[in-house]
């Protein structure tokens, strides 16, 4: 594989502005050490500011700028004092989700040292797991209708719609990033008992799949009692796949058990490479924050780290998230994790300690 890997950098809005600086700072570091090189792009659009003067989120020709590239790294999207957030969202990053055909959500949950845990007696260790969410079909179509409309005979209708290609893929994945995993387990998320035609028919997916994987142990659990247990016994999990509608609630819920959401990266996979895949903080821009210099870097550095995984540069993903548990256990820490230090100083000290 090269060593020699193409990213676009899109920081967007708000603190997504503030962050992306201190991850291209860390990127740097890592590229001195590790002796790989980035091409980095920096892009201005796929913002609310590119929006004020153009009259929409990206230019025409937003696909064939991004095409040729390994990697996008994004901030985050949103400023909903001049452009709505649906308008914002659907003119970018929804956009990027689905014609570059990012069917993996992919969202590590890790709880660390000196981060404090909103699960009364959990340490670090306790909690260390990787959700992955189908991200293209399920729950979220726009099929259906209202009926007699206004009359008391009104009825709802809400398609689901899965695909053998479609749900093998996700699970496939899955399966594969458990097998590389120490512990070697997944867990499917179903609801096999209440939804009866399509959760039967992705748990026997789920089987076939697994068929090829006889070293991947497997429990299939309903998304009820699961939800439960992300809170009551995180340690049973070690990579968890699911449907569009519940791993979207999942991967909120699992980060949330972690302590800050400053923490949580995100990465949105196109794994077969026909497409540039794209690695983003879980965050929103937060306008209550920005200007300050206090948002917390470290979701947006971890997210980078996962960019530096799926081009091939282990060490470097590695080195970073040891970076990441040492500053998270001895400081300097942002107002978010109960210190004054700012976006920059935890930048510097995360560049410091990947620079070795
Ligand atoms: P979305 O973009 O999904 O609509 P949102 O706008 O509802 O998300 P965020 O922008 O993520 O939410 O902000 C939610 C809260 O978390 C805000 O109070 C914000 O200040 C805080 N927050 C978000 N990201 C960070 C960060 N990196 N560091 C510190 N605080 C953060
Ligand atoms: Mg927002």
């Amino acid at each position: 594989m090269s060593r020699h890997h193409r990213i676009a950098a899109i920081p967007g809005d708000g603190i997504g502005k503030e962050v992306m600086p201190e991850a291209l700072r860390t990127l740097e570091a890592a590229q001195r050490r590790f002796g790989f090189r980035l091409d980095v792009t920096p892009i201005a659009w796929a913002s609310c500011d590119y929006h004020a003067q153009h009259g929409q989120m990206m230019p025409d020709d937003w696909k064939a700028q991004l095409q040729g590239q390994d990697a996008i790294l994004f901030g985050a999207v949103g400023w909903p004092a001049t452009v709505p957030d649906h308008v914002s969202l659907w003119g970018s990053l929804l956009k990027f989700r689905r014609e570059f055909d990012q069917y993996i959500n992919l969202r590590p949950v890790r709880l660390f040292e000196g981060v404090p845990c909103p699960l009364a007696g959990r340490k670090a260790g306790d909690i260390d797991y990787v959700v992955v969410r189908e991200n293209t079909e399920g729950e979220y179509t726009n099929l259906g209708g209202v009926m007699y409309p206004g009359t008391e005979r009104e009825i709802v209708i809400q398609e689901t719609v899965m695909s053998r290609f479609g749900a093998d893929r996700v699970l496939r994945y899955a399966y594969e990033l458990a097998r590389s995993r120490p512990r070697r387990h997944l867990t499917v998320a179903t609801k096999s008992n209440g939804i009866a035609i399509s959760m039967p028919w992705w748990d026997g997916r789920a089987d076939a799949v697994g068929a090829d994987f006889p070293e991947v142990t497997v429990d299939k659990q309903h998304i009820d009692i699961l939800s439960a247990r992300f809170v009551m016994q995180p340690g049973r999990f070690d990579v968890v796949v699911a449907s569009n509608l519940f791993g979207d609630i999942l991967s909120d819920l699992g980060p949330a058990t972690t302590g800050t959401i400053g923490l949580a990266p995100s990465a949105n996979l196109n794994p077969e490479r026909r497409f540039p895949s794209l690695f983003e903080p879980v965050h929103g821009s937060a306008p209550d924050i920005y200007g300050r210099n206090i948002a917390n870097p470290v979701a947006m550095v971890w997210s980078a780290a996962l960019m530096l995984d799926f081009l091939g540069e282990r060490e470097a993903h590695d080195a970073i998230v040891r970076a990441i548990e040492q500053v998270l256990r001895e400081g300097p820490h942002t107002p978010d994790l109960g210190g004054q230090a700012t976006t920059t100083s935890l930048g510097e000290a995360l560049a410091q300690r990947v620079a070795g």
